[in-house]
């Protein structure tokens, strides 16, 4: 958007001498986009709209309207009349500045932040392209994230909204300790700065580092994990004070807390401990799905993550034995983790773990999420209002309304009916940038 504001800037400055000529007058104004949509899903969880059109000005939705007449003079037109239209799709739940290859360990000790935040950029703008115009990234060494974040919102360069976490708060040698299996001389200790803290106050400093730092939310690995590297289950791995203490200070600076959470009793605890949401709950017993409608947590089902796992995990080599191990147990149970929480009336909202599997592929997870018994329009609904919700942006993304940002996508038939479609979107509006259109990429390099 930057770049077409001098454009706009000479446009007022002839209005305001008064000799704005007729042919100018006219002439469309690119802050101001008419999209005609074939059809508009603009509040998910409501029947699209035929036929209706959405008017853009600058980064904004200003109008949504019926009738061609209403579509202002200087309007530049985008034609998608043959196209279904919704809101800008959500995923809560990445790591932009990783992709799990058998080359990350040796990856750990060679990529600067420097290069961690080239690769983030990169995952980044894939991810916007495949309709997901949000990502909250949920752990990431160091500042690269941040980095990316800042520049996007800065106009300097395009890509999605990212909410980041920055570092995953956990214990020594637990999920997000980066430095789990090496040798001991390669690393420095890591410290609350890092995320990484045993007892209750190390664990508030962790928080508020974090936050210090830049994090607009606080990841926390209430139980074990599969990708790190250590044989010490998938159980919980926090004590009550510990999740007590992350929770009530990320709340205490107004972040939410999501808490990374497999086995059933750490689920359990961290429900109990006052999180905002469940990251993957694959152990999630009748108990837990209960006490999570009860407290209306929200659970991001990252299944997509299970099944890239359960299937690397066949590949000799590709993970280290303990991780293997963990992949094996967590990859068979994941989806029908996720059926039993949704029809046990636990919220949802969208989140894949993309870097565990390869980023671009984020809407596979519909596919899963439907085959277990979640219909087409609630899954869209959890990749928008419900994933806004829970990002706490619902006044900004996820539906289609004057006032929220211009983040609008389309596919060429309805998702509703075919949920696959989302596989294949082929126009992508960002901040009222079009960054995708007729299937291409029009990203600036
Ligand atoms: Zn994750």
């Amino acid at each position: 958007m930057p770049r077409t504001r001098p454009i706009a800037l000479v446009l007022g400055l002839l209005a305001c001498f008064g000799n704005r000529s007729q042919a100018a007058a006219s002439d469309p104004d690119p802050q101001v986009t008419a999209i005609r949509c074939g059809y508009l899903l603009a509040e998910p969880g409501s029947p699209p709209i035929a036929n209706a059109i959405v008017i853009v000005e600058g980064d904004t939705v200003r109008a949504v309207v019926g009738d061609p007449a209403q579509i202002p003079q200087n309007a530049h037109v985008v034609d998608l009349s043959d196209q279904f239209v919704l809101p800008g799709l959500i995923d809560c739940h990445v790591h932009l500045a990783m992709e799990f290859t058998p080359d990350v360990r040796l990856r750990e000790l060679q990529d600067s932040d420097a290069d961690r935040a080239i690769t983030a950029l990169a995952n980044a703008r894939k991810t916007l392209l495949a309709g997901f115009t949000t990502v909250r990234d949920l752990g990431s060494s160091g500042d690269a994230v941040f980095a990316v974040r800042d520049a996007i919102n800065n106009g300097r360069v395009s890509g999605p909204r990212i909410l980041s976490a920055g570092e995953a708060v956990t214990p020594t040698g637990g999920h997000g300790d980066n430095t789990n299996g090496f040798r001991e001389d390669i690393f420095e200790q890591p410290t609350p700065m890092d995320g990484v803290a045993d007892g209750a106050d190390p664990c508030r400093a962790a928080v508020r580092n974090q936050v210090k730092r830049g994090a607009d939310c606080i990841k926390l690995t209430a139980t074990g994990g599969v990708l790190s590297n250590i044989g010490a289950g998938i159980e919980q791995q926090m004590f009550e004070d510990e999740l007590r203490a992350v929770v009530e200070t990320a709340h205490l600076l107004g972040k939410r807390a999501a808490a990374h959470a497999h086995g059933a009793r750490g689920i359990k605890a961290a429900v109990r401990a006052g999180v905002d949401s469940i990251e993957h709950g694959t152990f999630l017993d009748d108990e837990a799905i209960e006490l999570m409608r009860q407290h209306g947590i929200y659970l991001v089902p990252t299944i997509l993550a299970g099944k890239t796992v359960e299937a690397n995990a066949g590949i000799p080599g590709y993970y280290p034995a303990p991780v293997a191990a963990k992949a094996r147990a967590v990859g068979p149970v994941i989806q029908s983790a996720f059926g039993r929480a949704y029809k046990g009336g636990v919220k949802i909202a969208f989140g894949t773990d993309a870097g565990v599997s390869a980023h671009g592929i984020n809407a596979l997870e519909f596919v899963y999420m439907t085959e277990a018994g979640m219909p087409n329009a609630e899954a869209i609904v959890s990749a928008t209002t419900s994933a806004a919700y829970l990002c706490g942006i619902q006044d900004t993304a996820g539906r289609i309304k004057p006032g929220m940002a211009a983040d609008i996508i389309a596919t060429s038939a309805s998702p509703l009916d075919d949920i696959t479609e989302l596989q294949r979107v082929t126009f992508v509006m960002r901040g009222g940038e079009i960054v995708k259109k007729d299937g291409a990429s029009l990203l600036r390099p």
